[in-house]
């Protein structure tokens, strides 16, 4: 099984993150791509992040009716820290192709144990307004699979921002998430 992960903090979890599971899911012939929203996002402790419990939901909720797309809970209920070499190591006999944004795929190098992780998962990259695709071939001692989507200046911080001042957040996430945050006033 071709499996595609992409781990975030999902917070909340919005259309960017599904453009680059699609472009992945096409581009790397994937069977799967699994949404992992991280227990415990170690990058960023301390930040005021949402429960996990409405991250998990709103991941859950993000990937409905997409039949190669899953949400994974694995880290979540996993005990401390989310690393995902150790999430990479549960899918044991899958080949894995890891989803990162161009931010992300910066800073590889200073995730838990990156050399194995490295050697474990072929990267898939989507490209993110801001950051240089030479900058990143330059950080990722590997290479790597540009996927072919608009680079979109969208992130959750955005999102939780707009959604804090009253703004719509509508079609920045699926419609069931949007639903979700205002039901459950996830955003204030
Ligand atoms: P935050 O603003 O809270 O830091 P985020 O929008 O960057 O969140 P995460 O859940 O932390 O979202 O990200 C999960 C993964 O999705 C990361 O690899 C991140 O780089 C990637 N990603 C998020 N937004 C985009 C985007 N607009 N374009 C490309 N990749 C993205």
């Amino acid at each position: 099984m071709k499996r595609g992960i992409l781990g975030g903090t999902f917070d909340p979890p919005h259309v960017a993150h599904l453009i680059a599971g699609e472009a992945a899911y096409r581009q790397l012939a994937l069977d799967v791509v699994s949404f992992v929203p991280a227990g415990s996002p170690w990058q960023k402790a301390d930040s005021g992040v949402s429960s996990a419990e409405h991250r998990w939901a709103m991941t859950s909720l993000s990937v409905e009716h997409i039949p190669y797309f899953v949400a994974d809970d694995i880290e979540i209920r996993r005990e401390g820290s989310s690393f995902m070499v150790e999430t990479v190591e549960s899918f044991d006999g899958d080949d894995v192709v890891l989803i990162l944004g161009a931010d992300a795929a910066l800073g590889i190098r200073s995730w838990h144990r990156w050399r194995d992780l490295l050697e474990r998962v072929e990267l898939a990259v989507a490209p993110r307004p801001g950051v240089g695709r030479h900058e990143v071939e330059h950080a990722v001692p590997k290479p790597i699979e540009w996927l072919d989507m608009a680079p979109l200046d969208l992130s959750a911080t955005d999102v939780r921002e707009r959604a804090r001042k009253g703004l719509s957040i509508r079609f920045y996430v699926r419609e069931r998430v949007w639903q979700y945050v205002q039901e459950h006033h996830v955003y204030g």
